[in-house]
This record gives structure tokens, C-alpha cells and sequence, in this order.
């Protein structure tokens, strides 16, 4: 199927043409016909399936009608993080460049200065991208009319409820006319969802895609076995070996992420980090940056990264190992999107080698384990070594130069034992409770700087269009057939929930 086929207008086709889509992927060929028709949607899509432009594509189609008409139906798309904001303002701005007139939008979102948010909002802007938490404060200073919102997106729903906003949504959407099309996408089916889905859509169309839930198959998985006090060795063996032109690296701590990019960039290679403490614009500049390729190494705390979209990334490295299953899937998915294929290398030492079996377990999959010449743990798993580790890649050595590896090593981890005490890190939870309450504590910062970090404001063309009368709103659906899905329900992301339900 070809994007003239869906029937887009010419403007659209060109700026899909203009970012070298050739064809829709799947999400945007089921999608786009009903979205276009008025109709409710509950789409389960898994990251980097082209949803984005599933919901804005027709969103621009219909601002493009019904302002030729002499109305102005407005579209509000709630988003779960300011990152995901910010890329969905970013799609709005590119797929409609050649439109005329051009729709005005704004993003919204914390950790900004929210005076120019507020300004920019009186001018009823045509599309609004917002965050709930920063949407809500606006609303509640009465600066932003949301009176002609006659489409409503919940993007990442799973995670828009996860983070605790459902209280929030319930206080927006009684800002919204009753009458009104609905989008819902998410990549899980917690009870919750499917909760908000029966409360807010109106008989929808369904649109069951994989979901999150499983690694893509297009993502190549590999797990080396190494010891932790070699990891940043390794990373830098690999980043000279295997010709990654860029790669974002997980670890655990914000404060880990500093001292081996300060590491890596003793050693020559441009790294930069990314995590949830730092300024807006400092976070948006390392993810430029690293997009536009200034920058290969992108050493990121899951919280910073969560959403990130980074067309043409080639490798994912988990240096330290994820929380849980869906948080493997969510990392390793940053790669190999939108068809393309990637890597995703777990690092393994012996401390990590039983959650990564876990994972493993729960998604039904088996990675080989290789070993690194030069990077041969010293401490392993013997069970956990025999009958899977590959050989080890590299030529055979002399015992001279066994004997000097031996040597480099013991000094290598002797340094990096010196600075994980120099610079104390957090240890690793040991129990799911303390996992779950040290991301509670990381949100609840994010949400502090969210109120407290002035920068620019989003900038708005000037144009306006008038409201047209939305479609008639049938009586609410009851039943949805989507069923709760286990996979967000892990033990993990119950004590996380539970946490935030306290607080
Ligand atoms: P999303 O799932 O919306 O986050 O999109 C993931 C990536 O896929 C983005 O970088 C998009 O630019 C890209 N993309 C969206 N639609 C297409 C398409 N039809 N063909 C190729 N890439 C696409």
C-alpha cells in the first residue's frame, strides 16, 4: 500500500515523501482510513511502529478541512514525558510544512518556564501536545480554553497511567465538549487501560498490533559475559572494534553515567550523558547532539530515555543490567525501529547473570553468551558458563601475553574498584520494593525540576481559524473485548504503583 493510497492531501504526501517514507508501516495503513472517518480508536503498537504518524498524519488532514471551512477544531494529544512532547511537537512541525495555512501548535510540558506556556496558550492554539501534570496547572489558571478540543489522543497510555496521572487526565477531560473523537494507543493492557478505554471511547475500532511486550525480531541480541570492573574496557574495546557510529549505553545511576563518560572521554570518544536531573535544555542539547551524530556514545538512565525516538540508531548496550523484562524490551526497542535492524548487547557479569535469566525466561528467549578476548571474567557463573558460552573471539595467545593480560587486568579493576569509591554509587536493590522506591524517588525529582527549571518558550506561527460542530457522540461502549495483559502487572511495576498510590 502507498501514502496515495490512504488518500492524504497533497502537502502531507510531500512531506511524507520528504522524510523518505515510502510506504505506511502497518499502524499508519490501519490507522489513518479510520481516524479520518471519525472514528474512536484503541491501538496497541509497539515502539517505533510509526505511531506518531498515525494519529498526526490525520490530525493535519482534518485541521486542513475544517479550516478551509472557516472553523478551527482543535486536537489535544496527551503525551506521558516531556522527550515524547517534544517529538510529537516535532512531527506536527515537519509533516506540516507545506501546508497553507499551517496549523499552529504548542507543546507542552514541565521543567520550563511556564509564563510563555501560558501566553501561547490564549492564542487557542489549533494543536496541543501536553504532559498532563503541566497542562493541568495551566488549566487551572484559567489560561488555556480547551472548549474547542474535538479530538483527543492519549499516546502511551500505559505509561501516562503508570507515571500517576490518571487523576489529572479525569481533570482535563472534564475540560473537553462531550462530543468529541477519541485516540487511545498503548503498548500494554493493564486493567487501568482498559479502564480509561471503557470510561472515554465511544464503540471503537481496535487495532491489535505486536505489542511492546516481545523484542523485535529485526533487533540482533547479544549478552557477553564480563566482569563489572571491566565493563567500561569492554565498552571502549567494542566502540573500537565493531564500527558502531553511535550507541546508547543504559546504566543504572545518573551518577554512573557521569564517571564513565568521564572515562570514555579521557580516552578520545565524545560521550555525553543523559539523565533526569539535568536541565531541559541540557538533556534536549545531548540528544541533539547525539542525534546528529556529534556525539557516539550516549550514556542514558532509563527514566531520561523513556520515549526517546532516535531514527537510524545501530547498537543499544545495557552495561548494567534492566529492571525487568518490559524495561529490557523498552531499551533494546530505542534500536531497530521503524523496520531497520539493530543491536542490543547486555553486559553480564556474575552479580547480574540471574536477572538477566529471568528476563530471558520471560520473554522465552535464549541469547548466546559470548566472551570477549582480553575480557574473560574472572569470577564466573561456572553453570552459567558451560554449555552456552561461545568461544572466545579473537586469536590464541602466548603465555607472555596471558601472563601481561592477567597483569592489566588486575590493575584495570583495581582502578575501577578505586573510583566506584571515590565517586559512591548507589548499590543495586535488593529487593523489588527498594527497586520500585528508588524510581519513585527519581520521578518525584523529575517532577521537581519539571516546576522549577525556567527556558524558552515553544514559538507559535500566527494564524487562526474558527470552530466547526463536531460529529454526534454516541453513548458510551461498556465492554471493550481487549483484555488486561499481565505483562505490565510484573512484581516490579506493582511495588512501583503501590509506592506512588502512598505517596
Ligand atoms: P514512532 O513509532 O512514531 O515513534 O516512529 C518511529 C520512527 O519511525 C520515527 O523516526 C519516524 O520518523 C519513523 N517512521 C514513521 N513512519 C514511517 C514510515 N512509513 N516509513 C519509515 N519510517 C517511518
Amino acid at each position: 500500500m502507498s501514502f496515495d493510497s490512504l488518500k492524504l492531501l497533497a502537502p502531507l504526501l510531500r512531506s511524507v515523501e520528504a522524510h523518505g517514507h515510502a510506504i505506511p508501516t502497518t499502524i499508519q495503513e490501519t490507522a489513518i482510513p479510520l481516524v479520518m472517518q471519525g472514528k474512536d480508536l484503541i491501538a496497541a503498537s509497539e515502539t517505533g511502529s510509526g505511531k506518531t504518524a498515525a494519529f498526526v498524519l490525520p490530525i493535519l488532514q482534518r485541521f486542513a478541512h475544517s479550516s478551509l471551512g472557516g472553523n478551527q477544531e482543535g486536537s489535544l494529544i496527551l503525551v506521558p514525558t516531556r522527550e515524547l512532547a517534544d517529538q510529537v511537537g516535532n512531527a506536527i512541525r515537519d509533516y506540516s510544512q507545506s501546508m497553507i495555512p499551517v496549523p499552529r501548535h504548542l507543546t507542552i510540558f514541565g521543567g520550563v518556564d511556564i509564563d510563555p506556556q501560558i501566553e501561547a496558550a490564549k492564542a487557542r492554539p489549533d494543536v496541543i501536545v501536553a504532559t498532563p501534570g503541566r497542562l493541568l496547572d495551566i488549566v487551572e489558571r484559567q489560561a488555556i480554553d480547551l472548549s474547542h478540543v474535538t479530538l483527543l489522543v492519549l499516546d502511551e497510555t500505559d505509561r501516562l497511567l503508570a507515571l500517576g496521572f490518571a487523576d489529572q487526565i479525569d481533570a482535563i477531560l472534564k475540560q473537553l465538549p462531550a462530543l468529541r473523537q477519541n485516540l487511545l494507543f498503548s503498548a500494554t493492557f493493564p486493567p487501568e487501560v482498559v479502564e480509561i478505554s471503557n470510561a472515554i471511547l465511544n464503540d471503537p475500532e481496535k487495532i491489535q498490533l505486536e505489542t511492546e511486550s516481545t523484542p523485535g525480531e529485526n533487533i540482533q541480541q547479544r549478552a557477553i559475559e564480563v566482569d563489572r570492573g571491566e565493563r567500561t574496557a569492554l565498552l571502549r574495546h567494542l566502540l573500537k572494534t565493531e564500527g558502531w557510529s553511535r550507541v546508547l549505553v543504559f546504566v543504572a545511576t545518573k551518577r554512573r553515567a557521569a564517571n564513565i563518560t568521564a572515562k570514555l572521554s579521557k580516552h578520545g570518544i565524545r560521550a555525553a550523558v543523559l539523565h533526569g536531573d539535568l536541565k531541559q535544555e541540557r538533556r534536549t542539547r545531548a540528544l541533539e547532539n547525539f542525534k546528529a551524530g556529534n556525539t557516539q556514545v550516549l550514556m542514558a538512565t532509563d527514566s531520561a530515555a523513556r520515549g526517546i525516538d532516535i531514527a537510524n540508531l545501530p547498537c543499544v548496550v545495557n552495561y548494567d543490567p534492566p529492571r525487568s523484562a518490559a524495561v529490557y524490551v523498552n531499551r533494546i526497542g530505542r534500536t531497530g525501529r521503524a523496520g531497520q535492524s539493530g543491536i542490543a548487547v547486555s553486559f553480564i557479569s556474575i552479580e547480574d547473570y540471574q536477572q538477566f535469566q529471568l528476563i530471558e525466561k520471560r520473554h522465552e528467549i535464549k541469547i548466546e553468551r559470548e566472551r570477549i578476548e582480553g575480557f574473560i571474567p574472572t569470577q564466573a557463573d561456572p553453570n552459567a558458563l558451560l554449555p552456552s558460552a561461545t568461544p572466545v573471539k579473537g586469536k590464541r595467545k602466548s603465555k607472555k601475553d596471558k601472563s601481561s593480560e592477567v597483569h592489566a587486568r588486575k590493575s584495570r579493576n583495581r582502578a575501577s574498584e578505586k573510583q566506584e569509591l571515590d565517586s559512591p554509587q548507589t548499590p543495586f536493590p535488593e529487593t523489588i520494593e527498594e527497586d520500585a522506591k528508588e524510581q519513585v524517588v527519581m520521578i518525584q525529582k523529575e517532577r521537581l525540576i519539571e516546576k522549577s527549571i525556567p527556558a524558552e518558550p515553544s514559538k507559535l506561527p500566527e494564524q487562526a481559524v474558527e470552530p466547526v460542530v463536531p460529529t454526534a457522540r454516541k453513548e458510551p461502549n461498556p465492554s471493550l473485548e481487549i483484555q488486561p495483559e499481565k505483562s505490565v502487572s510484573d512484581p516490579w511495576t506493582q511495588a512501583l504503583k503501590k509506592i506512588l498510590e502512598k505517596d
